[in-house]
């Protein structure tokens, strides 16, 4: 049973997502790390069942997620079938296709054909009849966009999702992506990139004002650069850590600068009696334009530090 109180914010703890009918939590789970067959079920289960129970209703996925690839999804699968169930309509589901999936011709990039074959499989992973949202999950500079464009307003039309976002993609396509998508009736619902204080790429490419102005969503991802806008690292680099696993967040990254910007950021936050990463998720929700912030977690008392925060408490 979720628990009762689980809307108690309702004022404070979501944002309309550009100009739709969708509201999303501020703060959003990503199941990238941490609920693949690689990570302990039980774990994957309490933080799921805890993220649910404090309102965070939208949880991110893609075709790749989890060691090996899928396994996100398959645990999300069996999540459904024990525990989320009865709140399916309560849940904002997303999945995405675009990297590398499956061997030969027509398992990466923006082909019609990948990215139908690569949604049906996620349905089936995570035990679901649609999603709520369907990403591209990169650009794909060699087919063409009206391939990639009318095969996702396909999606929408068959009912295997109900909204359409957009992940990674360079500004000048998302700009004909936008056009293309209004004039079928299926509106580009959100963007999803990277975005923290250490990495402003939306904000330097004009992406996040194009999608303000245009009245589309904003998520951003990665909103603690993975681990490192935290205490994680501040007395080097603990066994059981991201970085320790040296695939996606590598050890060159903590430079002697970083560091010593952490330690300031460290001494800020705490004279306030917060922490680095409450700080950084906070900077990343103040920047206009910005829904909600996808983070991931290892552990339920991260994710209850994350939701620490001076506008919703
Ligand atoms: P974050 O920047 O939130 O990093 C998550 C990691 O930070 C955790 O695994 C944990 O590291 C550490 N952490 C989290 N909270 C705390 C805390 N309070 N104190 C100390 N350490 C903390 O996000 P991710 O990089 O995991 O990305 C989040 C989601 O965004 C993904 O799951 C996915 O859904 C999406 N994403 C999308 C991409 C795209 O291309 N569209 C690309 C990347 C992510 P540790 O495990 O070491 O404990």
């Amino acid at each position: 049973m979720a628990s009762e109180a689980r809307y108690a914010q309702m004022e404070t703890f979501y944002n309309r997502c550009g100009r739709s009918g969708v509201r999303l939590p501020k703060i959003s789970l990503g199941f990238w790390h941490n609920f693949g067959a690689d990570a302990p079920f039980e774990r994957s289960r309490e933080i799921t069942r805890y993220a649910f129970d404090r309102g965070i209703v939208h949880f991110d996925f893609a075709n790749n997620y989890g060691m090996p690839f899928g396994s996100a999804e398959m645990t999300f699968g069996r999540l459904m079938d024990e525990d989320f169930r009865p709140y399916r309509d309560e849940l904002f589901i997303s999945t995405k296709a675009g990297y590398n999936m499956w061997p030969g011709l027509y398992g990466e990039w923006g082909s019609r054909k990948y990215l139908m074959a690569s949604l049906d499989q996620s349905l089936r992973r995570m035990h679901l009849d649609y999603v709520d949202l369907f990403y591209s999950h990169r650009y794909d500079p060699e087919t063409p966009i009206e391939e990639t464009l009318q095969a996702m307003v396909d999606i929408v039309r068959s009912g295997k999702a109900l909204y359409l976002g957009i992940s990674n993609w360079p500004l000048e396509p998302l700009r004909k992506a936008v056009t293309y998508l209004r004039e079928r009736d299926v509106p580009l619902l959100i963007y999803q990139g990277k975005l923290n204080m250490l990495d402003r790429g939306p904000i330097d490419t004009g992406i996040l004002d194009f999608c303000h102005q245009e009245g589309i969503g904003f998520i951003a991802y990665s909103p603690l650069a993975q681990g490192l806008l935290s205490d994680r690292y501040l007395n080097g680099i603990p066994l059981d850590s991201r970085m320790a696993q040296n695939r996606y967040l590598k050890p060159e990254r903590l430079t002697p600068e970083l560091k010593e910007y952490l330690t300031r950021l460290g001494e800020q936050a705490n004279s306030a009696g917060r922490t680095i990463a409450q700080e950084a998720l906070h900077w990343v929700l103040e920047q206009r334009g910005v829904t909600s912030v996808l983070v991931g977690v290892s552990s339920v008392e991260q994710l209850e530090d994350n939701l620490k925060n001076r506008r919703f408490a």
